[in-house]
């Protein structure tokens, strides 16, 4: 086993360990055949960005996904019809109530939110139907596309929600009484219930909380199955809704997007880091996974995954602050040295994001001396400029240039450079000392 397999399957394997003996929650059983169900089973799997899968114990036993589609369910109707469409019907307020309860606003009628079965049956009913393309058929493609495999329905649990499910059906009833539900009652609810009983594994759970934290795409197979917008728009909702009735309780404790359902599966999203799934059929009083609520607490706070726990900043971003006549390539005669004292050059390092750029203007405008002539930024050691630095980096080195300042940028690809951006484009060079000797030129002076 390599170092890294066997140090996460290590804090997988000690938290099944820590776990496995609780015997405390009910299965579910208003659902009869989610009664049959094993109360040992208790499986953990966690997926990372790059696609790397990490599991121990029932990881790969099938169950029915119940609750947890809620999300993604949601994600396919955000992807068809956008937020402001579908937030006209179904809001994203935290109910602080049971996942069956009447939450419906007072004079429209909507439901509190998507997570609850009120607002998911109308999240159901949003999706389109059509011969060519079946709401259903839709559904379950989406869901396979967020787990990476083909998946299908245990037609017997179906069958079972059929029976048992009157409260689901009086509830579609009560919001068509008032007006959000697009779709016939009936309908709604029988898709519904078929999108809760489509079979999954944890395995299958970490790989579609993976993809929404990985902005959309599913780090196993590369498909881009929601926007980016649309996968941090599911988290935030279950971020504040996910838990049902303990949502608040969870944020605070365990700090991470998640979702629980009613056959023992949780998923917990860590943004940009990993998809984490539990199976454990026995519950709480809320409705989640008692097992699985542990371990996901548990992992949380060993790990420091808590999304308001501030981590120590990214390794430093700027690497040099200085001006050229510091620098070794830098002429000895005191005439030149004089004009390369009025250069700045500022070196970054890896990933820059909003809060890289800010630390590397901050930077330039720090170093600047009261008479320079130009500034050059090495972003040689750069690794990815995101949208919004690039267009911080641009803007402050455009403003440097309005006010007859040199910028040049040591950046061979031209990184920072837009197609057709002309005059307003940084001059971008191979080397950095093609750069300095550019700002450093005599015409500069
Ligand atoms: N099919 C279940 C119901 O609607 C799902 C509930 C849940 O998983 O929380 O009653």
């Amino acid at each position: 086993m390599s170092a890294a397999t066997g140090a996460v399957t290590d804090a997988l394997r000690d938290l099944h360990a820590r776990f496995a003996g609780v015997d405390e929650g009910e299965l579910a059983d208003y659902i009869p055949q989610l009664a049959l169900a094993d109360p040992g089973a208790f499986g953990l799997a966690l997926i990372s960005m790059d696609g790397h899968r990490y599991s121990t114990g029932d990881a790969d036993v099938p169950f029915t996904v119940q609750s947890v589609s809620k999300p993604f369910v949601y994600a396919l109707a955000l992807s068809v019809l956008g937020l402001e469409e579908v937030s006209r019907w179904v809001n994203a307020e935290p109910s602080g109530e049971a996942f069956n309860a009447i939450s419906l606003e007072r004079v429209t009628g909507r439901p509190a939110n998507a997570m609850v079965n009120a607002g998911a049956i109308v999240t159901t009913a949003l999706i389109p139907d059509t011969p060519a393309s079946p709401r259903f058929g839709r559904i379950l493609d989406c869901l396979s596309r967020f787990a990476g495999r083909t998946l299908d329905v245990d037609e017997q649990v179906y069958a079972s929600e059929v029976v048992t499910g009157d409260r689901n059906r009086a509830l579609a009833y009560l919001i068509r009484s008032t007006g959000p539900l697009p779709v016939d009652p009936v309908a709604a609810v029988e898709t519904y219930f078929r999108q809760c009983s489509v079979r999954v594994t944890a395995l299958d759970l970490a790989a579609m909380a993976a993809t929404l934290a990985n902005g959309g795409v599913n780090p196993l197979t590369g498909d881009t199955v929601v926007a980016e917008p649309v996968a941090a728009q599911v988290l935030a909702v279950m971020a504040t809704c996910g838990m049902y009735d303990s949502s608040g309780d969870w944020l605070l404790r365990v700090g991470l997007p998640a979702k629980s359902g009613v056959s023992g599966g949780l998923i917990a999203a860590g943004p940009a880091r990993f998809g984490l799934a539990t199976y454990s059929p026995l519950l709480d009083r809320t409705g989640t996974s008692v097992r699985g609520h542990r371990a996901i607490g548990t992992l949380s706070q060993r790990l420091g995954l808590h999304l308001m726990h501030n981590p120590a900043l990214a390794a430093s971003t700027v690497t040099l602050v200085t001006t050229a006549d510091d620098l070794p390539s830098a002429p000895t005669g005191e005439r030149e040295r004089a004009r390369y004292e009025r250069v700045a050059v500022v070196a970054a390092q890896g990933a820059l994001d909003f809060t890289a750029a800010e630390r590397v203007l901050f930077a330039l405008d720090e170093q600047r001396p009261q008479d320079t002539v130009g500034v050059v930024l090495d972003l040689l050691r750069v690794t990815d400029i995101g949208t919004v630095a690039r267009a911080m980096l641009r803007s402050g080195l455009a403003r440097l240039t309005a006010d007859g300042r040199r910028a040049a940028v040591a950046d061979p690809d031209g990184r920072l450079r837009e197609p057709g951006g002309g005059a307003a484009d940084p001059r971008c060079f191979a080397t950095r000392e093609e750069a300095v000797a550019w700002c450093t030129a005599e015409q500069a002076g």
